[in-house]
């Protein structure tokens, strides 16, 4: 996030409702400078972020700026050829025209994007030095993180690595060794469309390469020699795009009453922990917990204390469990853990915790009522495939049923 922004402008109006939209948002430190009034001093430096309008008096300062890598928005009323041919040969992160009453919220939403794509990373792709420099020079100001890459099998290489976090890959489609139409096939073979999108750069004018471009599962197409505005938009909507679907996918993965991750997240990261587990010959420990008698909790105080009732164990529960375990609710009042690297005697030393802790630990209804619950937990370590593993801890958990409630069970020992 942004510590120090300062609006450069003379038109105290329009600074003073920026300033105000500005700090509103996220508590942001604004200051403002009106450049006909005021000397700027060095002491104009120190900002992280520049709002600035494009004047004779400030071109000095921008430019000064720009050498110092500082991300900056220009304001200006002008819309022609000329203001904008200006503004596209200073390296400045986007420029925003103040004639219309939406101006203040653009450039809210500009900051809003720089500080939200600090965490992207983009993967650049072309054996041309220059284009990598160009390229990475526009991806500075827009406070995006990226790697170079001079080659397909580079680019492979480095997507392979099991640490490496790309969300964007932006190829060239001429390259040594591997060319981007591969490349883009090879990902496509790894990587969903969605998950992580492809923009090939092309100089080709063979309409047909373009298509076949798409065809291999290339998201956009940015033809070459590249105008920067429209590859930053192309870029920024890629990007927006990512964004979207990773929170679809957590909005789905995620269970809206207890805030846990749910059993679609079970099976997606679950089953990927679990096969890296076999994989090592780790040994890998599921339990199956259920709450007991739950159906009489809601019959006699009422769904709402029901759904109480369900986030006070599941809170319960979370607290004695290591953050590599992985909790969800699996639906009801069933929750299930998974726990990696961990034999059935350890298991067995965790769950009857969770067990006890459960027990022992009450929900304080609203007129101060405590309300006392108990779950029952079937284990299982004997390794098998994740759905054979948890049918058995199902049954054991059944057993803990049968055998009196509140109890961890196995028949594993
Ligand atoms: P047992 O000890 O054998 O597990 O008995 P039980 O009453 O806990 O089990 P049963 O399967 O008969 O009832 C589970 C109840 O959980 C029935 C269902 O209405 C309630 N339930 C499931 N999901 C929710 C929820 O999201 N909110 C509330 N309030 N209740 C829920
Ligand atoms: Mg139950
Ligand atoms: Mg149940």
């Amino acid at each position: 996030m942004f510590k120090k922004i300062v609006i450069v402008d003379n038109d105290t109006r329009f600074t003073e409702s920026l300033k105000k939209a500005i700090a509103q948002e996220k508590k942001r430190s604004v200051t403002t400078h009106n450049f006909k009034v005021e000397r700027l001093n060095d002491a104009i430096y120190q900002y992280d972020l520049y709002v600035i309008r494009l004047d004779a008096l400030t071109l000095n300062l921008i430019q000064e700026l720009s050498e110092r890598e500082k991300f900056i928005i220009l304001t200006t009323n002008y819309d022609t050829p000329e203001v904008r041919e200006k503004i596209l040969s200073l390296h400045v992160t986007d420029y925003i025209i103040t004639n219309s009453k939406t101006s203040i919220d653009f450039v809210c939403d500009v900051i809003n994007k720089l500080e939200c794509n600090d965490k992207r990373n983009v993967l650049v792709v072309d054996d041309s030095k220059l284009v990598l420099a160009q390229i990475s020079l526009i991806l500075k100001t827009q406070n995006i993180n990226y790697m170079l890459c001079t080659n397909g099998v580079e680019a492979l290489e480095h997507l392979s690595n099991p640490t490496s976090k790309v969300d964007l890959v932006i190829t060239d489609y001429v390259m040594p060794k591997m060319d981007g139409y591969e490349l883009v096939k090879k990902i496509r073979a790894k990587f969903s469309f969605d998950a992580l999108p492809v923009l090939i750069l092309s100089g080709t004018e063979d309409t047909y390469m373009i298509s076949r471009f798409f065809k291999a599962g290339a998201n956009d197409y940015i033809p070459k020699p590249f105008i920067k505005e429209e590859f930053i938009g192309r870029i920024s909507n890629a990007l927006a795009t990512v964004n979207m679907f990773n929170e679809i996918k957590e909005m789905a993965m995620t269970d809206q009453l207890t805030g846990l991750h749910n059993r679609l997240y079970f099976y997606d990261a679950g089953v990927k922990i679990f096969e890296g587990a076999m994989r090592a010959n780790n040994l890998v420990s599921i339990a199956m917990i259920d709450i007991d008698d739950f159906k009489s909790i809601n019959d006699t105080y009422g769904h709402e204390v029901g759904d109480k009732a369900l986030i006070h164990v599941a809170n319960t529960i979370q607290r004695s469990l290591r953050r590599s375990d992985v909790f969800v609710r699996f639906g009801g009042e069933e929750f299930v853990i998974l726990l990696p690297n961990t034999p059935l005697q350890q298991a067995l030393k965790v769950t009857r915790k969770v067990c006890s802790l459960v027990r022992k630990t009450p929900l304080v209804l609203d007129d101060g009522k405590e309300l006392f619950l108990t779950v029952s937990i079937g284990v299982t370590s004997q390794i098998d495939t994740i759905d054979k593993m948890l049918e058995r801890a199902d049954h054991y958990m059944y057993a803990a049923k049968r055998s009196g409630k509140d109890r961890v069970y196995t028949q594993e020992e």
